[in-house]
């Protein structure tokens, strides 16, 4: 049972402090979780403290390799349409 962090990581470092079981550290070229020691935060807090405050969607998988934050959860854009707002960002 443990969380693991993945290449689209960009290394803010906010996760690391959150950790109730001290299982992230700094690697190269990002974070990792150890998974001995990943705990999901069950006992310590409803939901795993990692991926509530990481930035980047997919950038923290479950064990199914499920992504605790889903594309489009923390932008509001829906994966079918983020190209679309990216070109008119680009465009401005
Ligand atoms: S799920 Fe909890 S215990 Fe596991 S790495 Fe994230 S913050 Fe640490
Ligand atoms: S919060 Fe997310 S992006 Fe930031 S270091 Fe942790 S896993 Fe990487």
């Amino acid at each position: 049972m443990a969380l693991k962090i993945i290449e689209s990581c960009v290394n803010c470092f906010a996760c690391e402090p959150l950790c109730p079981s001290k299982a992230i550290y700094e690697a190269k070229p990002h974070f990792l979780i150890d998974a001995k020691k990943c705990t999901e935060c069950v006992g310590d807090f409803d939901v795993p403290q990692c991926a509530s405050i990481c930035p980047i969607e997919g950038a923290i998988l479950d064990a199914l390799n499920v992504p605790l934050n889903p594309a489009g959860s923390l932008t509001g854009i829906p994966p079918e349409k983020m190209a679309e707002a990216m070109a008119e960002l680009q465009a401005h």
